[in-house]
């Protein structure tokens, strides 16, 4: 039986930090994004295969990917579950089958053709990974006004932001009850703020060992990580740090009174499962 441990969030919830901090862990390896990953190999292989992998290789030489780059190529794939069962069977012939593949593809829909193919023999695990609605309103307001010099009141894109928060978890969470995987909500910010607790549920919940002495630089991973943000080269953002905009801020005070789900969400996506135990002395 295969196994894939797949992250699933909202675009900047940390997913891709969270990818390299996995594999620092000793049986956990992150492969990145799956699924864009192996559509890029699959569309346009020469120029994907040149990229730098995190590991510091092309991806063409790099220990993983540059197997699972060549079978793609060679036209093994004709659909997103034989490009996965490619990066699967690669994975078990490089690390062997005590290892865990890591995948931040994010979004909802390889999990529901994943959790629906049951030729492929798989024990899919999903994270829902999410960061408080404070800390998401406020960096999508400072992200839009930075790169698109969005002028609109803080309070009216807070509003925005929230919904649009509120409405792709709940998506997100829908599709984890609908398919039936086994799934665990984990918190950014329980993460930074009591990582072994945090890391060591998550570890739990994957069936890997932990190890609390494990090093939290993303510098230091064995993940091989190829698209997403290119954070392992971006020193200054290469660490697990808690998001305290909002502290100064009160842009997200719209949301907090005129749309009182987002409490909700806070309790249900955010600060739960590992919460409970994360915040206990
Ligand atoms: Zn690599």
């Amino acid at each position: 039986m295969f196994r894939l441990l797949y992250i699933a969030s909202l675009p900047h919830s940390g997913s891709t930090l969270l990818n390299l901090l996995v594999g620092n862990s000793p049986q956990m390896i992150g492969l990145g994004g799956i699924d864009r990953a192996t559509t890029m190999l699959v569309e346009s292989p020469e120029k994907t295969q040149a990229s730098q992998c995190s590991c510091g290789s092309s991806v063409r030489d790099c220990r993983y990917w540059g197997s699972v780059a060549s079978r793609l190529a060679k036209g093994q794939a004709t659909g997103r579950i034989d490009r996965y069962r490619i990066v699967l069977e690669e994975f078990e012939s490089t690390y062997g089958p005590t290892m865990l593949p890591v995948d931040s593809s994010k979004i909802k829909e390889p999990i529901i053709d994943l959790a629906s193919a049951k030729d492929l023999d798989l024990d899919l695990r999903v994270i829902h990974l999410a960061k408080d609605f404070r800390t998401a309103v406020t960096s999508t307001i400072d992200t839009k006004r930075r790169k698109k010099g969005t002028k609109s009141p803080g309070g009216y894109l807070a509003l925005k932001a929230a919904h649009k928060w509120l409405r792709e978890n709940g998506k997100l969470e829908r599709c984890l009850k609908q398919t039936e995987v086994a799934h665990f909500n984990l918190g950014y910010e329980e993460l930074c703020l009591n990582f072994n607790r945090a890391f060591g549920a998550l570890c739990e919940f994957a069936g890997a060992d932990h190890d609390p002495e494990q090093s939290l630089r993303i510098s230091e991973s064995t993940s091989h990580l190829f698209i997403g943000n290119r954070m392992r080269n971006q020193s200054e953002k290469a660490e697990l740090r808690y998001d305290h905009r909002w502290f100064s801020r009160r842009e997200w005070m719209a949301p907090a009174v005129l749309m009182p789900l987002v409490h909700r969400g806070n309790a249900k996506w955010v600060y739960t499962d590992s919460g409970a135990s994360a915040f206990k002395s």
